[in-house]
């Protein structure tokens, strides 16, 4: 037989080993912002544009390249931050592989300028598909500029598979800001498209998140500090009442550099044990620094995932490290995250039309008077509820027992409806009339043919969900304007998807005032949204668009009603009036597809008479 084997051409192997290190634009961001930082830059710019598919360059002022350098830099395997295996384990850079310039130039068009400071000129390099096109001296600044264009001009396919602007977009803040967290003592700025996204002046790391997070961040950190002979642990958790629906805000970094753990994740989470509600996600910004022989990152160019040797010793230093402040910091043990439960029924809205809310004002209030309660009149209107009325804890009790007394009559009263309707000759009425809560979270109610079970909180989803959506595709929707805008912040990339969203927000109801570079000013709220309700409607939806806001509209406004029916949709375990079930039944009724929730589960089932009896004749 004879042999098939053959080396492959260098352009060949460089294209395949670019699909290990270059995914999509942003992992060119990641190398060429660690490649600066390895070159002891004190000033980094990256400027980006059309989410990178067009344009990623790195602008630094480090070290620079010699002639030599410049072209040996392009080469497989062409490092200078290693000599002998050995300095694997004493790595104190990013990069060590060499393998990311070679990749990068295989698959764009790359423009290198780069000077060293003692020399008088730099050089200025084009190289296209592996390909050497020019080299020339040049008069440029000290440090090194990296123009990557047109990225996977050769690989049509990889060009075709990136996903959204917004998306790519996303993926490479993440990585800008990963980046510019570990090094506060570096310069970073960034540019979109022409306008400056970011600003981050040297600081220390509590200013630097706060530069990046926005500066409502600051008073969220609580700041954590260990020193042990196996990690020197710093950094900043946030206290549990600011916690979030996802986890965008939590980042590990190991020796400057930034990884995903699972398993030092746990051990946060099992510090923050009983303050959290189910599934919230607290913020964390933890910098770890332990010897680089302890630690194995030599796992896959890409990866974030580390080794590390003593990995149950870790556990417990963080797990109790962060306990510790949350003590410390006066972090209350048990917060109550229960919301009032008047604020999950939003049927009071329903076929109301938006009114203005009112002000109260006590005329003969006197600040200056002895006596600094409000006056009688005040006191005695039906907003403002003085303790005086209960002024004791008898009186408490006392309350207590009168309530208890009543719900006993009202049973009482209720049984004898039920028992005397039942013997109802009009039983059609009756029929139309009755429904029951089971355990708040079933409504109940019989029908011709034998009972109807209907999951309240999966029928309130479908309601709101197809209530959203016809408003948004009507494009008439009602808004409850409010006195005092609200003014909530978030970090810029959630700004700029709520930006991208306003139009299809604005047609649910929502009035933006102004969207800035880290807060939105909110002046109309949709009917079935309360004040309160609002910043857990908006981060909630965020969170659903982390992977991107899909691209037509239709399915735009398809997952914005679908996040907002799930955030307001009365929860299970709310008790509803009979009034509030009759019209949830009458309105899931009224739905086009009353029968499957907006998730496609089941909004009712229905049990015959025969059914019954079946049960019944075992
Ligand atoms: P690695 O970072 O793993 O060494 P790269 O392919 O990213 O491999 O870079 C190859 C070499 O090019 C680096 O080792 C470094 O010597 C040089 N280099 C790359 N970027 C810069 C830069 N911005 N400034 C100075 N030298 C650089
Ligand atoms: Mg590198």
């Amino acid at each position: 037989m004879s042999s098939i084997i053959q080396l492959l051409p260098d352009h060949v192997a460089n294209q395949i080993a670019a699909g290990e290190v270059v995914q999509r634009p942003a992992s060119v961001v990641k190398e060429l912002l660690e490649n600066a930082v390895d070159a002891k830059a004190t000033d980094i710019k990256l400027i980006i544009k059309d989410a990178g598919k067009s344009l990623v360059q790195v602008i630094d002022n480090g070290l620079g390249m010699s002639v030599t350098d410049s072209r040996l830099c392009f080469e497989r395997h062409a490092t200078s931050k290693i000599r002998q295996a050995e300095d694997l384990f004493s790595l104190h850079t990013k990069g060590f592989r060499g393998e990311a310039l070679a990749s990068i130039a295989a698959i764009a068009h790359v423009e290198m300028k780069t000077k060293q400071d003692q020399e008088e000129l730099g050089i200025h390099i084009i190289i296209e598909g592996s390909k050497f096109v020019s080299q020339e001296p040049a008069v440029l600044p000290k440090g090194t500029s990296f123009a990557v264009k047109n990225l996977f001009f050769n690989i049509p396919a990889r060009r075709n598979f990136l996903k959204s602007e917004t998306v790519e977009q996303r993926h490479i803040v993440d990585e800008f800001q990963r980046v510019a967290m570990a090094h506060p003592n570096i310069h970073f700025t960034m540019y979109h498209n022409g306008s400056e996204m970011f600003n981050l002046p040297i600081s220390n790391f509590r200013q630097r998140i706060v530069n990046i997070f926005s500066g409502k961040t600051n008073e969220k950190l609580v700041p954590v500090k260990e020193d042990t002979e196996i990690v020197n642990l710093q950094g900043f958790i946030g206290k549990p009442e600011f916690s979030k629906k996802n986890r965008g805000e939590q980042f590990f970094f190991v020796n400057n550099r930034f990884i995903k753990s699972g398993y030092l994740h746990h051990a946060v989470m099992a510090a923050y044990e009983g303050l959290l509600k189910d599934g919230a996600q607290p913020s964390y910004f933890l910098y770890l620094d332990v010897p680089p022989h302890t630690i194995d990152i030599n796992i896959h160019p890409t990866k974030t995932e580390i080794k590390f040797d003593d990995e149950h010793a870790l556990y417990a230093i963080l797990r109790s490290a962060i306990k510790h402040s949350l003590g410390q910091f006066n972090v209350a043990p048990v917060l109550d995250f229960d919301r009032d439960p008047n604020l999950d029924t939003p049927y009071q809205y329903q076929n109301k039309d938006a009114e203005y809310p009112t002000i109260q004002v006590d005329r003969s209030y006197n600040p200056f008077s002895e006596d600094k309660q409000p006056s009688k009149s005040f006191a005695s209107s039906s907003n403002y509820k003085k303790t005086e009325a209960q002024p004791s804890w008898e009186s408490l009790y006392v309350g207590l027992k009168q309530a208890g007394q009543e719900i006993a009559e009202m049973t009482f009263e209720n049984n004898e409806a039920v028992t005397s309707s039942l013997f109802e000759e009009n039983e059609i009425e009756q029929e139309v009339k009755r429904t029951y809560q089971i355990h708040k979270k079933y409504i109940v109610s019989p029908i011709k043919s034998g009972m109807v079970i209907i999951n309240q909180k999966r029928a309130h989803e479908r309601v709101l969900y197809e209530e959203f959506l016809t408003s948004m595709t009507v494009k008439q929707a009602s808004s409850q304007q409010l006195l005092f805008p609200l003014q909530l912040f978030y970090s810029s990339d959630e700004v700029e998807l709520l930006a991208e969203l306003k139009t299809s927000l604005e047609n649910t109801g929502f009035v933006f005032e102004a969207i800035e570079e880290d807060n939105v000013l909110i002046s109309g709220l949709p009917v079935n949204v309360t004040e309160s309700e609002i910043s857990i409607v908006l981060e909630e939806l965020l969170s659903d668009l982390q992977d991107g806001i899909p691209d037509n509209s239709f399915s735009q406004n398809d997952t914005i009603a679908k996040s907002m029916a799930r955030s307001l949709a009365i929860k299970t375990g709310t008790y509803l009036t009979e009034k509030e079930q009759e019209n949830l039944v009458h309105n899931l009724f009224a739905c086009k597809e009353p029968n499957v929730s907006p998730f496609q589960k089941p909004t009712f089932i229905t049990m015959s008479v025969e059914d019954l009896d079946k049960k019944f004749s075992l």
